[in-house]
């Protein structure tokens, strides 16, 4: 990464979007056509029109109509090599040391839109959705809870990254409101289940990662392999009904209880933009099997923040943590899905699992931050959540920092809406 490359497009110190970044996503443009496009700043490019304009030219992408599609999907499938060489191409054309496009002034605004007059959507249209359990700090703070606190990990936990099939219907775009889910809730003093809204509907704190790749049943990915079939990364807000997860979970895990709503940010954040960024992770004791180990640095340092914004006040921020913190790393993770010969496709999502620090104050769920509903936290507001409440707006904001470079992923917002 050239840190001291700028762009032509004005770009604030702190901003998320750096030229270094060029994420990728989906949006409405003023006149209303869909886009694929790539941010500096608080620009957002059309990547169609400066295809359509020749730009492109020598890329993966010239005369292809991957960027004019209702998604990414197309794109994300040329492949890790070559969305790199579209994405390097991006970073050329905005450099301030370039002309091809900065002197053709009547082109700018047919190309470059502020980010307040377009809308965001959905990148991509996801296949299969993965979610794992792979903060150790998460899992033994659940355990505590939920089983036995002398033995909270269970014994598997530090043999396999435990994850579960999810739900990928239901998994949409920041700023998509979720309706309070209703289900079975089965209290102490009820013999019965009853059903109702859920009293308990916390958000999940994680990050996912988007497949670029393709394999065939029965064959499996390594270790080393496994960040070439990865295009990026997003925010990810798995949010869960806990009352409803307490009852069904047992003994196939969670169902209803997350499958209502997953949230995710809009702009893909790309594996190469993250790799300034890298990190080593945990210790893992004991050894892990031959498949699952690991050379270098495999963890990513990126700072991770939760608030909570009730309907007309301020936010107040519940949690800061790392996603550094997982015990089980992205390529552990694609290594064990396909361990059993499962096959992938491009734009499946993997959910990382709710995102715990060893601190106070980093854990990535209500569930953990007031401790089952004991130890409520204070809003800045004067008001007190246990849980989410309607109309409450939840939060959650990523970004790496390292030598003045910061390259970041935005927001994701979920706002809730009654039982319907
Ligand atoms: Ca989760």
């Amino acid at each position: 990464m050239n840190e001291t490359t700028k762009s032509w497009l004005n770009t604030a110190e702190d901003s998320d979007f750096p030229i270094q970044n060029i994420p990728f996503g989906m949006a409405v443009l003023p006149d209303f056509q869909l886009a694929a496009v790539s941010r500096i700043g608080d620009w957002v490019i059309d990547l169609d029109k400066l295809n359509q304009l020749g730009f492109f030219r020598h890329t993966a992408v010239d005369d292809t109509s991957v960027f004019r599609q209702n998604n990414l999907n197309d794109f994300i499938a040329l492949g890790r090599k070559k969305t790199a060489g579209v994405r390097n191409r991006i970073a050329e054309i905005f450099d301030i040391n370039n002309n091809e496009l900065q002197n053709q002034l009547k082109l700018h605004d047919d190309i470059i839109f502020s980010v307040n007059d377009v809308k965001m959507l959905m990148p991509i249209a996801p296949g299969d959705y993965t979610d794992f359990y792979s903060s150790i700090e998460h899992a033994t703070n659940v355990g505590k809870m939920f089983r036995d606190p002398a033995n909270a990990l269970l014994p598997n936990w530090r043999h396999l990254p435990v994850g579960y099939h999810g739900r990928a219907s239901s998994i949409v775009v920041s700023g998509t409101p979720l309706h309070r889910p209703k289900g079975q809730i089965k209290t102490e003093d009820n013999p019965n289940p009853l059903f109702s809204p859920t009293k308990e509907l916390d958000f999940e704190l994680e990050m996912a990662f988007i497949t670029c790749g393709r394999t065939n049943l029965g064959d499996n990915i390594t270790v080393e392999q496994a960040e070439d079939y990865i295009f990026g990364m997003v925010l990810f807000n798995d949010m869960s009904a806990r009352d409803i997860q307490r009852w069904e979970y047992v003994p196939l895990g969670p169902f209803l209880s997350k499958s209502f709503g997953s949230v995710i940010s809009p702009w893909i954040v790309t594996m190469d933009a993250l790799d300034y960024f890298r990190t080593t992770g945990p210790e893992q004791e004991p050894k892990v099997l031959p498949y699952l180990q690991f050379e270098g640095k495999r963890n990513f340092d990126i700072q991770l923040e939760a608030a909570i914004k009730p309907q007309n006040t301020e936010e107040t921020v519940v949690s800061k943590t790392n996603f550094k913190y997982m015990y089980w790393n992205i390529a552990q993770q694609l290594a064990h899905q396909t361990i059993n010969g499962c096959n992938i496709n491009p734009c499946d999502i993997y959910a990382s699992g709710t995102i715990s620090g060893p601190e106070s104050g980093s854990y990535g769920s209500l569930l953990e931050i007031c401790w089952k509903g004991t130890n409520p936290i204070q809003l800045s507001d004067g008001t007190s959540r246990v849980f989410l409440e309607d109309s409450d707006s939840m939060i959650i904001r990523g970004f790496a920092k390292k030598n003045n470079i910061r390259i970041g992923f935005g927001e994701v917002i979920t706002k809730v809406l009654p039982a319907k």
